[in-house]
C-alpha cells in the first residue's frame, strides 16, 4: 500500500529531473480510464514545461507553465516513475510524458477510474477528491490544536481510523498508523472520544515524527531496530520489551501492536 513517505520519495526520485523539460509527446496506454481526450493533452501539455512538481497527501500534481496542472491519485499501489522511451511500458501503464531527450515520465496502477485529472487554471475545486482531502500531516497548518479539534468531531472513531481517514489527515496508510501509534505508546483501537488532549498532542507530535522520518530517511527508519514497522508480522516480538505482538483487524486492515508498551486510554 502507499504511504506518504513512497510518494515523497517517488518524487524525490523525478522531480529533479522532470521540472522545467518541456513534454513532446503525450501517449495515453489506458483510454478505458484515463477520463483526458486526446485533444485536451496535446493542446495543454504537448510542447508544455513542467513548472513544479507537489504532493498533496498521496496526489502528484504537475504543474504546467501552460496553467494546467495534471494530477495522479496514487491509489493503493500507484507509481510515477522515469524510464527511458525503449523499455517497454507496464501492463499497468496509464500514460507517458515524453521528453526530446529519449526518457519520460511514466503513470502506471492498477486503479480503474478516476485517477489522472487535467486541472485547467489554479481551481482545484472542482476536484471533489482533493477537495475533501485533509490537511498535509507534513504541513505547518496541521498544528496539535488543529488535530486535537479535528478528532474532536471524530470521536466514535478508533484512533488508527482518524489516522486513516483522509478527510481528517491526508496519506497516512497501515503501516504508517500503527507506527505512530506504537511511538505514542497507545493503542489503535483506542475510542478518540476517550482520549485526553495530552495523549492526542501526543499523537500529533509523532505522527509528525514518523512521516518526516520516514520521508527524510527512509532507508535509516526502515532499518530502525526500535521501529514496529520492521517487525509487521505474526510471532514477532515488540523491539522496547520482547513481549509478542498483537495483530487484530481494524478498520479493515491486519494491525500490529504491542499488548505491553502500549496502553488504552
Ligand atoms: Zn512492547
Amino acid at each position: 500500500m502507499i504511504e506518504l513517505p513512497d510518494v515523497e520519495r517517488m518524487i524525490d526520485a523525478f522531480a529533479g529531473y522532470a521540472t522545467g523539460k518541456t513534454v513532446s509527446v503525450v501517449l495515453i496506454d489506458d483510454k478505458e480510464t484515463v477520463d483526458l481526450d486526446g485533444g485536451r493533452a496535446a493542446e495543454h501539455i504537448q510542447g508544455h514545461a513542467i513548472d513544479t512538481v507537489e504532493r498533496h497527501g498521496k496526489y502528484v500534481v504537475l504543474r504546467f507553465r501552460s496553467e494546467v496542472s495534471l494530477v495522479f491519485d496514487m491509489g493503493t499501489d500507484g507509481e510515477v516513475y522515469l524510464e527511458s522511451q525503449t523499455a517497454p511500458p507496464r501492463d499497468t501503464s496509464k500514460i507517458r510524458l515524453q521528453f526530446a531527450a529519449g526518457r519520460e515520465l511514466r503513470f502506471a496502477s492498477s486503479g480503474t477510474a478516476g485517477d489522472v485529472y487535467l486541472i485547467e487554471g489554479n481551481d482545484f475545486s472542482g476536484l471533489g477528491v482533493l477537495d475533501n482531502l485533509g490537511l498535509d500531516p507534513l504541513s505547518e497548518e496541521l498544528t496539535a490544536p488543529r488535530f486535537i479539534q479535528l478528532a474532536g468531531s471524530r470521536g466514535r472513531s478508533s484512533l488508527k481510523g482518524l489516522l486513516m481517514n483522509e478527510e481528517v489527515v491526508a496519506g497516512i496508510g497501515n503501516e504508517y498508523a500503527d507506527e505512530i501509534c506504537f511511538q505514542a505508546s497507545i493503542r489503535p483501537d483506542c475510542k478518540v472520544a476517550d482520549l485526553t488532549d495530552e495523549q492526542l498532542s501526543l499523537v500529533h507530535k509523532y505522527l509528525r515524527r514518523v512521516l518526516r522520518r520516514a520521508t527524510l530517511h527512509w532507508q535509516a527508519a526502515h532499518a530502525d531496530p526500535g521501529w514496529l514497522i520492521n517487525r509487521r508480522r505474526p510471532g514477532h516480538t515488540c523491539p522496547r520489551c520482547m513481549t509478542e505482538l498483537e495483530s487484530l483487524s481494524l478498520v479493515g486492515k491486519r494491525t500490529y501492536l504491542c499488548p505491553r508498551c502500549q496502553r488504552a486510554a
